[in-house]
Protein backbone atom coordinates (compact mmCIF):
# COMPACT_ATOMS: atom_id res chain seq x y z
CA UNK A 1 0.00 0.00 0.00
CA UNK A 2 0.92 4.26 -0.42
CA UNK A 3 0.66 6.28 1.75
CA UNK A 4 1.79 10.24 1.51
CA UNK A 5 4.39 11.14 3.54
CA UNK A 6 4.40 15.04 4.78
CA UNK A 7 8.15 14.58 5.00
CA UNK A 8 8.76 14.15 1.61
CA UNK A 9 5.87 15.14 0.29
CA UNK A 10 5.06 11.85 -2.17
CA UNK A 11 3.36 8.74 -1.65
CA UNK A 12 6.10 6.33 -0.71
CA UNK A 13 5.31 2.00 0.02
CA UNK A 14 4.56 1.47 3.28
CA UNK A 15 7.02 -0.83 4.58
CA UNK A 16 6.54 -1.36 8.48
CA UNK A 17 9.10 -1.93 11.18
CA UNK A 18 8.10 -5.50 11.96
CA UNK A 19 6.14 -7.85 9.35
CA UNK A 20 2.93 -7.48 9.86
CA UNK A 21 2.43 -5.03 12.62
CA UNK A 22 2.26 -1.34 12.75
CA UNK A 23 2.84 1.07 15.20
CA UNK A 24 1.14 4.85 15.53
CA UNK A 25 0.86 7.73 17.10
CA UNK A 26 -1.72 10.09 16.57
CA UNK A 27 -1.59 13.55 18.65
CA UNK A 28 -4.82 13.34 20.62
CA UNK A 29 -7.58 16.11 21.85
CA UNK A 30 -6.71 19.16 23.90
CA UNK A 31 -9.34 17.91 26.41
CA UNK A 32 -10.65 21.80 27.62
CA UNK A 33 -13.70 21.60 25.51
CA UNK A 34 -16.14 20.25 23.28
CA UNK A 35 -14.69 18.84 20.34
CA UNK A 36 -15.64 20.65 17.18
CA UNK A 37 -16.79 18.80 14.32
CA UNK A 38 -12.93 20.44 12.29
CA UNK A 39 -11.36 17.95 15.24
CA UNK A 40 -13.46 14.90 15.03
CA UNK A 41 -12.31 15.08 10.92
CA UNK A 42 -9.30 14.09 12.22
CA UNK A 43 -9.95 11.67 14.18
CA UNK A 44 -12.20 10.00 10.89
CA UNK A 45 -9.04 10.21 9.21
CA UNK A 46 -7.24 8.86 11.64
CA UNK A 47 -9.80 5.52 11.77
CA UNK A 48 -9.21 5.32 8.35
CA UNK A 49 -6.40 4.33 8.86
CA UNK A 50 -6.53 2.08 11.43
CA UNK A 51 -9.23 0.28 9.34
CA UNK A 52 -7.19 0.13 6.60
CA UNK A 53 -4.29 -1.56 8.20
CA UNK A 54 -6.62 -4.29 9.71
CA UNK A 55 -8.09 -5.22 6.67
CA UNK A 56 -4.62 -5.71 4.91
CA UNK A 57 -4.26 -7.70 8.19
CA UNK A 58 -2.03 -5.68 10.65
CA UNK A 59 -1.82 -6.15 13.69
CA UNK A 60 -1.85 -2.46 15.67
CA UNK A 61 -0.44 -0.82 18.43
CA UNK A 62 -1.84 2.78 18.42
CA UNK A 63 -1.22 5.58 20.78
CA UNK A 64 -3.25 8.14 20.75
CA UNK A 65 -2.73 11.17 23.85
CA UNK A 66 -4.76 13.23 25.96
CA UNK A 67 -3.21 16.86 26.14
CA UNK A 68 -4.53 17.28 29.65
CA UNK A 69 -1.85 19.68 30.74
CA UNK A 70 0.70 22.26 28.78
CA UNK A 71 -0.81 23.38 25.09
CA UNK A 72 -1.02 26.99 25.65
CA UNK A 73 -3.59 29.29 24.13
CA UNK A 74 -1.03 29.42 21.29
CA UNK A 75 0.67 26.74 20.00
CA UNK A 76 3.92 27.68 20.31
CA UNK A 77 5.05 29.57 24.12
CA UNK A 78 2.38 32.49 24.88
CA UNK A 79 -0.97 32.61 26.55
CA UNK A 80 -2.66 30.76 29.07
CA UNK A 81 -2.28 26.94 29.85
CA UNK A 82 -5.64 26.03 27.67
CA UNK A 83 -7.29 23.54 30.71
CA UNK A 84 -6.49 26.37 33.25
CA UNK A 85 -8.68 29.11 31.20
CA UNK A 86 -11.17 27.17 30.88
CA UNK A 87 -10.79 25.96 34.55
CA UNK A 88 -10.96 29.37 35.38
CA UNK A 89 -14.24 30.11 33.45
CA UNK A 90 -16.16 27.32 34.84
CA UNK A 91 -14.65 27.54 38.41
CA UNK A 92 -13.81 24.03 38.06
CA UNK A 93 -10.12 22.33 38.42
CA UNK A 94 -8.67 21.45 35.69
CA UNK A 95 -8.53 17.93 36.67
CA UNK A 96 -12.95 17.90 36.60
CA UNK A 97 -12.70 19.75 33.07
CA UNK A 98 -10.40 16.93 31.66
CA UNK A 99 -12.52 14.37 33.22
CA UNK A 100 -15.93 15.73 31.50
CA UNK A 101 -14.56 16.78 28.09
CA UNK A 102 -12.32 13.36 27.76
CA UNK A 103 -15.64 11.75 28.58
CA UNK A 104 -17.68 13.26 25.98
CA UNK A 105 -14.64 13.27 23.47
CA UNK A 106 -14.85 9.50 23.80
CA UNK A 107 -19.32 9.53 22.85
CA UNK A 108 -18.74 11.59 20.18
CA UNK A 109 -16.10 9.21 18.62
CA UNK A 110 -18.54 6.28 19.40
CA UNK A 111 -21.36 8.24 17.70
CA UNK A 112 -18.67 8.44 14.66
CA UNK A 113 -17.35 4.74 14.58
CA UNK A 114 -14.33 6.22 15.61
CA UNK A 115 -11.90 2.91 16.72
CA UNK A 116 -9.85 4.21 19.49
CA UNK A 117 -6.37 3.08 19.98
CA UNK A 118 -5.06 0.94 21.86
CA UNK A 119 -3.35 2.66 24.21
CA UNK A 120 -4.71 6.17 25.22
CA UNK A 121 -2.27 7.63 27.80
CA UNK A 122 -2.55 11.17 29.66
CA UNK A 123 0.19 13.97 29.99
CA UNK A 124 -0.90 14.46 33.64
CA UNK A 125 0.13 10.55 34.42
CA UNK A 126 3.96 10.85 32.22
CA UNK A 127 4.99 13.89 34.47
CA UNK A 128 8.12 11.66 35.37
CA UNK A 129 8.95 10.38 31.71
CA UNK A 130 8.82 13.85 30.33
CA UNK A 131 11.12 15.50 33.20
CA UNK A 132 13.29 12.19 32.63
CA UNK A 133 13.36 12.51 28.63
CA UNK A 134 14.15 16.63 29.27
CA UNK A 135 17.56 15.79 31.36
CA UNK A 136 18.51 14.03 28.85
CA UNK A 137 18.07 16.33 26.12
CA UNK A 138 20.01 18.87 28.78
CA UNK A 139 22.72 16.48 29.10
CA UNK A 140 23.37 16.42 25.51
CA UNK A 141 23.56 19.92 25.11
CA UNK A 142 19.60 20.46 23.37
CA UNK A 143 18.31 21.96 26.58
CA UNK A 144 19.17 25.16 28.77
CA UNK A 145 18.12 26.78 31.31
CA UNK A 146 16.35 30.39 32.23
CA UNK A 147 14.63 32.14 34.43
CA UNK A 148 11.21 31.17 33.72
CA UNK A 149 12.18 27.36 32.54
CA UNK A 150 14.23 24.87 30.65
CA UNK A 151 14.19 25.64 26.56
CA UNK A 152 15.34 23.59 23.82
CA UNK A 153 17.70 25.10 21.49
CA UNK A 154 16.68 24.56 18.00
CA UNK A 155 19.94 26.63 16.90
CA UNK A 156 22.10 23.35 17.97
CA UNK A 157 19.72 21.02 16.00
CA UNK A 158 20.44 20.48 12.08
CA UNK A 159 17.46 19.89 10.11
CA UNK A 160 14.84 22.19 12.22
CA UNK A 161 12.15 22.62 10.16
CA UNK A 162 12.04 19.76 7.37
CA UNK A 163 8.80 18.80 7.97
CA UNK A 164 7.29 22.31 7.30
CA UNK A 165 9.90 23.26 4.36
CA UNK A 166 10.48 26.54 6.30
CA UNK A 167 14.21 27.14 7.32
CA UNK A 168 15.10 28.78 10.29
CA UNK A 169 14.83 32.29 9.23
CA UNK A 170 11.49 31.45 8.42
CA UNK A 171 10.34 30.56 11.50
CA UNK A 172 11.91 33.08 13.20
CA UNK A 173 9.50 35.60 10.53
CA UNK A 174 6.90 33.09 11.54
CA UNK A 175 7.23 33.60 15.40
CA UNK A 176 5.36 36.40 17.16
CA UNK A 177 7.46 39.57 18.54
CA UNK A 178 10.29 37.70 20.90
CA UNK A 179 9.03 38.22 24.38
CA UNK A 180 11.49 36.39 26.11
CA UNK A 181 15.24 37.84 26.14
CA UNK A 182 16.66 34.86 27.45
CA UNK A 183 16.34 32.52 24.76
CA UNK A 184 19.14 31.86 22.59
CA UNK A 185 16.94 31.65 19.38
CA UNK A 186 13.49 33.39 18.52
CA UNK A 187 11.64 29.98 17.70
CA UNK A 188 13.40 27.97 20.65
CA UNK A 189 10.39 26.40 22.45
CA UNK A 190 9.84 25.11 26.32
CA UNK A 191 10.56 22.30 27.41
CA UNK A 192 9.52 22.95 31.16
CA UNK A 193 7.65 26.00 32.79
CA UNK A 194 8.54 27.26 36.14
CA UNK A 195 5.51 27.81 38.20
CA UNK A 196 4.32 30.60 40.43
CA UNK A 197 2.81 29.25 43.89
CA UNK A 198 -0.49 30.59 42.19
CA UNK A 199 -0.40 28.37 39.46
CA UNK A 200 -2.93 25.08 39.50
CA UNK A 201 -1.26 22.66 37.64
CA UNK A 202 2.59 21.88 39.06
CA UNK A 203 5.02 19.15 39.56
CA UNK A 204 8.21 18.98 41.61
CA UNK A 205 11.42 18.76 39.02
CA UNK A 206 15.37 19.16 38.75
CA UNK A 207 14.44 22.93 37.48
CA UNK A 208 12.03 23.47 40.94
CA UNK A 209 8.05 23.00 40.81
CA UNK A 210 6.56 23.59 37.37
CA UNK A 211 4.94 21.94 34.71
CA UNK A 212 5.70 20.36 31.23
CA UNK A 213 5.51 22.34 27.78
CA UNK A 214 2.94 20.99 24.90
CA UNK A 215 5.68 18.91 22.85
CA UNK A 216 7.53 16.85 25.40
CA UNK A 217 4.59 14.96 26.01
CA UNK A 218 4.06 13.72 22.77
CA UNK A 219 7.95 12.78 22.22
CA UNK A 220 7.92 11.20 25.65
CA UNK A 221 4.48 8.98 25.45
CA UNK A 222 5.34 7.97 21.98
CA UNK A 223 8.87 6.44 23.00
CA UNK A 224 7.55 5.26 26.16
CA UNK A 225 4.80 3.29 24.68
CA UNK A 226 6.16 2.62 20.93
CA UNK A 227 9.87 2.56 21.51
CA UNK A 228 12.50 4.74 20.07
CA UNK A 229 11.16 4.40 16.16
CA UNK A 230 7.80 3.79 15.37
CA UNK A 231 5.93 3.83 12.04
CA UNK A 232 3.44 6.40 11.41
CA UNK A 233 3.00 9.79 13.43
CA UNK A 234 -0.47 11.47 12.50
CA UNK A 235 -2.10 14.73 13.21
CA UNK A 236 -4.07 18.01 11.75
CA UNK A 237 -1.85 19.83 9.39
CA UNK A 238 -1.85 22.48 11.60
CA UNK A 239 0.34 20.66 13.50
CA UNK A 240 3.14 20.44 11.06
CA UNK A 241 4.99 23.88 11.63
CA UNK A 242 5.10 24.09 14.98
CA UNK A 243 3.94 20.95 16.68
CA UNK A 244 5.66 18.10 14.71
CA UNK A 245 8.80 20.22 14.07
CA UNK A 246 9.65 20.58 17.88
CA UNK A 247 8.51 16.90 18.09
CA UNK A 248 11.08 16.24 15.64
CA UNK A 249 13.80 17.81 17.14
CA UNK A 250 13.30 16.88 20.84
CA UNK A 251 13.34 12.98 19.24
CA UNK A 252 15.80 12.97 17.22
CA UNK A 253 17.82 15.09 19.04
CA UNK A 254 17.81 12.11 21.95
CA UNK A 255 17.89 9.17 19.82
CA UNK A 256 19.99 10.81 16.98
CA UNK A 257 18.26 9.52 14.68
CA UNK A 258 14.56 10.08 13.27
CA UNK A 259 11.38 8.35 15.48
CA UNK A 260 8.67 8.22 12.73
CA UNK A 261 9.00 6.80 9.25
CA UNK A 262 6.05 7.82 7.36
CA UNK A 263 3.98 11.62 8.70
CA UNK A 264 0.77 11.78 7.77
CA UNK A 265 -1.56 14.39 8.49
CA UNK A 266 -5.65 15.34 7.46
CA UNK A 267 -6.77 18.31 5.80
CA UNK A 268 -8.97 21.33 7.42
CA UNK A 269 -12.31 21.27 7.66
CA UNK A 270 -13.62 24.81 6.62
CA UNK A 271 -17.09 25.75 7.80
CA UNK A 272 -18.82 28.21 4.84
CA UNK A 273 -15.16 28.36 3.31
CA UNK A 274 -14.03 29.58 6.17
CA UNK A 275 -12.35 28.83 9.35
CA UNK A 276 -14.33 27.86 12.50
CA UNK A 277 -14.24 30.31 15.03
CA UNK A 278 -16.08 30.88 18.37
CA UNK A 279 -16.60 34.83 17.21
CA UNK A 280 -18.40 33.25 14.00
CA UNK A 281 -20.53 31.06 15.87
CA UNK A 282 -19.67 28.23 13.63
CA UNK A 283 -17.90 25.79 15.34
CA UNK A 284 -20.47 23.13 15.82
CA UNK A 285 -20.31 19.70 17.73
CA UNK A 286 -22.05 16.45 17.00
CA UNK A 287 -24.65 17.58 19.74
CA UNK A 288 -25.57 20.37 17.14
CA UNK A 289 -25.65 17.90 14.25
CA UNK A 290 -28.29 16.18 16.18
CA UNK A 291 -30.48 19.08 17.08
CA UNK A 292 -30.79 19.87 13.82
CA UNK A 293 -31.61 16.13 12.62
CA UNK A 294 -28.53 15.01 11.55
CA UNK A 295 -27.11 11.47 12.05
CA UNK A 296 -23.48 11.72 13.28
CA UNK A 297 -22.80 9.13 10.97
CA UNK A 298 -23.75 11.67 8.01
CA UNK A 299 -21.07 13.39 9.49
CA UNK A 300 -18.54 10.41 8.98
CA UNK A 301 -19.92 9.75 5.40
CA UNK A 302 -18.91 13.61 4.38
CA UNK A 303 -16.04 13.06 5.83
CA UNK A 304 -15.58 9.96 3.34
CA UNK A 305 -16.41 11.62 0.57
CA UNK A 306 -13.09 14.03 0.18
CA UNK A 307 -9.67 12.90 0.28
CA UNK A 308 -7.91 13.30 3.52
CA UNK A 309 -5.56 15.64 2.02
CA UNK A 310 -7.78 17.90 0.88
CA UNK A 311 -9.95 20.56 2.76
CA UNK A 312 -13.22 19.95 3.23
CA UNK A 313 -16.27 22.33 3.40
CA UNK A 314 -19.02 22.22 5.74
CA UNK A 315 -22.31 23.87 5.03
CA UNK A 316 -25.95 23.01 6.49
CA UNK A 317 -27.06 22.53 3.10
CA UNK A 318 -24.13 19.82 2.03
CA UNK A 319 -24.65 17.61 5.30
CA UNK A 320 -28.45 17.31 4.85
CA UNK A 321 -27.75 15.75 1.31
CA UNK A 322 -24.74 13.69 2.73
CA UNK A 323 -27.55 12.65 4.91
CA UNK A 324 -29.91 11.98 1.84
CA UNK A 325 -27.21 10.07 0.36
CA UNK A 326 -26.39 7.93 3.12
CA UNK A 327 -30.01 6.85 3.46
CA UNK A 328 -30.28 5.77 0.19
CA UNK A 329 -26.96 4.18 0.35
CA UNK A 330 -28.44 1.81 3.17
CA UNK A 331 -31.35 1.16 1.64
CA UNK A 332 -29.84 0.72 -1.74
CA UNK A 333 -27.55 -1.86 0.48
CA UNK A 334 -30.49 -3.91 2.44
CA UNK A 335 -32.46 -4.36 -1.29
CA UNK A 336 -28.81 -6.80 -1.77
CA UNK A 337 -29.56 -8.48 1.51
CA UNK A 338 -33.01 -9.55 0.54
CA UNK A 339 -31.75 -10.33 -3.34
CA UNK A 340 -32.17 -13.94 -4.59
CA UNK A 341 -29.84 -13.25 -8.05
CA UNK A 342 -26.52 -15.24 -8.20
CA UNK A 343 -23.57 -13.07 -9.36
CA UNK A 344 -20.74 -14.69 -11.38
CA UNK A 345 -17.46 -14.29 -9.27
CA UNK A 346 -15.59 -12.36 -11.97
CA UNK A 347 -18.13 -9.14 -10.70
CA UNK A 348 -17.18 -9.98 -7.42
CA UNK A 349 -13.36 -9.72 -7.58
CA UNK A 350 -13.07 -6.76 -10.09
CA UNK A 351 -15.73 -5.31 -7.55
CA UNK A 352 -13.14 -5.84 -4.54
CA UNK A 353 -10.19 -5.68 -6.44
CA UNK A 354 -11.18 -1.89 -7.39
CA UNK A 355 -11.94 -1.17 -3.56
CA UNK A 356 -8.80 -2.66 -2.57
CA UNK A 357 -6.93 -0.57 -4.90
CA UNK A 358 -8.73 2.63 -4.19
CA UNK A 359 -7.89 2.16 -0.11
CA UNK A 360 -4.09 1.19 -0.50
CA UNK A 361 -3.80 4.40 -2.49
CA UNK A 362 -3.16 6.89 0.13
CA UNK A 363 -6.64 5.86 1.67
CA UNK A 364 -8.35 7.01 -1.88
CA UNK A 365 -11.86 6.64 0.62
CA UNK A 366 -13.83 8.62 -2.25
CA UNK A 367 -12.79 6.20 -4.87
CA UNK A 368 -13.52 3.35 -3.04
CA UNK A 369 -16.80 4.82 -2.39
CA UNK A 370 -17.42 4.79 -5.96
CA UNK A 371 -17.11 1.02 -6.07
CA UNK A 372 -19.78 0.49 -3.08
CA UNK A 373 -21.84 3.00 -5.01
CA UNK A 374 -21.81 0.88 -8.52
CA UNK A 375 -22.68 -2.20 -6.28
CA UNK A 376 -25.10 -0.71 -4.36
CA UNK A 377 -26.69 0.78 -8.03
CA UNK A 378 -26.18 -2.72 -9.50
CA UNK A 379 -29.14 -3.98 -11.11
CA UNK A 380 -29.41 -7.79 -9.94
CA UNK A 381 -30.20 -7.68 -6.12
CA UNK A 382 -27.84 -10.33 -4.28
CA UNK A 383 -26.92 -12.07 -1.02
CA UNK A 384 -23.16 -12.05 -2.51
CA UNK A 385 -23.41 -8.28 -3.30
CA UNK A 386 -24.71 -7.79 0.39
CA UNK A 387 -21.73 -9.50 1.23
CA UNK A 388 -19.08 -7.85 -0.26
CA UNK A 389 -20.66 -4.46 1.09
CA UNK A 390 -20.51 -6.16 4.48
CA UNK A 391 -16.98 -6.69 4.16
CA UNK A 392 -15.77 -3.18 2.70
CA UNK A 393 -17.89 -1.19 5.69
CA UNK A 394 -15.40 -2.79 8.05
CA UNK A 395 -13.42 0.14 7.07
CA UNK A 396 -16.11 2.73 5.63
CA UNK A 397 -17.67 2.43 9.43
CA UNK A 398 -21.64 3.37 8.43
CA UNK A 399 -23.25 0.41 10.17
CA UNK A 400 -24.48 -1.13 7.16
CA UNK A 401 -24.74 -4.36 8.86
CA UNK A 402 -27.12 -3.15 11.47
CA UNK A 403 -29.24 -0.97 9.81
CA UNK A 404 -32.80 -0.43 10.39
CA UNK A 405 -35.45 -1.80 7.85
CA UNK A 406 -36.36 1.76 7.75
CA UNK A 407 -33.13 3.81 7.47
CA UNK A 408 -33.65 7.34 9.52
CA UNK A 409 -35.18 8.66 6.80
CA UNK A 410 -38.25 10.16 8.92
CA UNK A 411 -37.14 8.93 12.02
CA UNK A 412 -35.29 11.83 14.34
CA UNK A 413 -32.62 10.89 16.51
CA UNK A 414 -33.73 12.53 19.17
CA UNK A 415 -37.49 10.96 18.89
CA UNK A 416 -35.59 7.48 18.63
CA UNK A 417 -33.48 8.35 21.44
CA UNK A 418 -36.79 9.28 23.32
CA UNK A 419 -38.13 5.72 22.27
CA UNK A 420 -35.51 3.60 23.80
CA UNK A 421 -35.40 5.85 27.04
CA UNK A 422 -38.62 5.05 26.95
CA UNK A 423 -38.47 1.73 26.23
CA UNK A 424 -35.70 1.36 29.06
CA UNK A 425 -38.07 2.89 31.74
CA UNK A 426 -40.79 0.27 30.91
CA UNK A 427 -38.36 -2.64 31.45
CA UNK A 428 -37.54 -0.53 35.01
CA UNK A 429 -40.91 -0.50 35.17
CA UNK A 430 -40.85 3.18 35.75
CA UNK A 431 -44.19 3.38 34.17
CA UNK A 432 -44.06 7.43 35.40
CA UNK A 433 -41.03 8.30 33.22
CA UNK A 434 -42.27 5.69 30.94
CA UNK A 435 -46.00 7.92 30.32
CA UNK A 436 -44.16 11.13 30.76
CA UNK A 437 -41.61 9.98 27.68
CA UNK A 438 -45.29 9.29 25.68
CA UNK A 439 -46.56 12.20 26.32
CA UNK A 440 -43.89 14.25 25.05
CA UNK A 441 -43.24 12.14 22.13
CA UNK A 442 -47.30 13.19 21.56
CA UNK A 443 -46.34 16.93 21.72
CA UNK A 444 -43.85 16.34 18.57
CA UNK A 445 -46.20 14.47 16.47
CA UNK A 446 -45.35 10.89 17.34
CA UNK A 447 -47.81 8.42 18.84
CA UNK A 448 -46.71 5.21 20.45
CA UNK A 449 -48.04 2.02 19.95
CA UNK A 450 -47.02 -0.60 22.23
CA UNK A 451 -47.05 -3.99 20.49
CA UNK A 452 -45.30 -7.56 22.30
CA UNK A 453 -42.48 -6.91 19.96
CA UNK A 454 -41.75 -3.67 20.95
CA UNK A 455 -43.17 -0.23 20.41
CA UNK A 456 -44.71 0.96 17.17
CA UNK A 457 -44.80 4.20 16.03
CA UNK A 458 -48.10 5.71 14.78
CA UNK A 459 -47.67 8.63 12.79
CA UNK A 460 -50.42 11.46 13.05
P1 LIG B 1 -6.66 20.00 19.68
O1 LIG B 1 -7.76 19.41 20.54
O2 LIG B 1 -6.76 21.48 19.54
O3 LIG B 1 -5.30 19.55 20.14
O4 LIG B 1 -6.90 19.43 18.22
C1 LIG B 1 -7.20 18.09 17.98
C2 LIG B 1 -6.95 17.77 16.52
O5 LIG B 1 -7.84 18.47 15.67
C3 LIG B 1 -5.55 18.10 16.05
O6 LIG B 1 -5.01 17.00 15.34
C4 LIG B 1 -5.76 19.29 15.12
O7 LIG B 1 -4.79 19.32 14.11
C5 LIG B 1 -7.13 19.00 14.56
N1 LIG B 1 -7.90 20.15 14.04
C6 LIG B 1 -8.08 21.36 14.61
N2 LIG B 1 -8.91 22.13 13.85
C7 LIG B 1 -9.26 21.39 12.76
C8 LIG B 1 -10.11 21.61 11.60
N3 LIG B 1 -10.75 22.74 11.40
N4 LIG B 1 -10.21 20.60 10.70
C9 LIG B 1 -9.58 19.42 10.90
N5 LIG B 1 -8.79 19.15 11.97
C10 LIG B 1 -8.62 20.12 12.89
ZN1 LIG C 1 1.36 15.70 19.59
Amino acid sequence: MKLFNTLTKQKEEFVPLEEGHVKIYSCGPTVYQYAHIGNLRTYVFMDILRRVMKYNGYTLNHVMNITDVGHLVADADEGEDKMLKTAKEQKKTPWEIAEYFTGVFFQDAAALNIGMPEIIPKATGHINEMIEFISCLIEKGYGYETSDGIYFDIGRFNGYGKLSGLDLEGQIAGARVNVNEEKRHPADFALWKKASKEHIMQWPSPWGMGYPGWHIECSAMSRKYLGDVFDIHTGGVDHIPVHHENEIAQSEALIGKPAVNYWMHGEFLMVDNGKMSKSLGNTYTIADLKKNGIDPLAFRYLCLNANYRSKLNFTWEVIKSAQVSLDRLLEGALAHRDGTEKIEPELLSTFKREFDEAVNDDLNIPKALGVVWNIVRYGRKSKDLYGILLKMDSILGLNISNMKENPSNGIDPEIEELINQRQQARKDKNWKLADEIRDKLKGMGITLEDTPQGAKIVKN
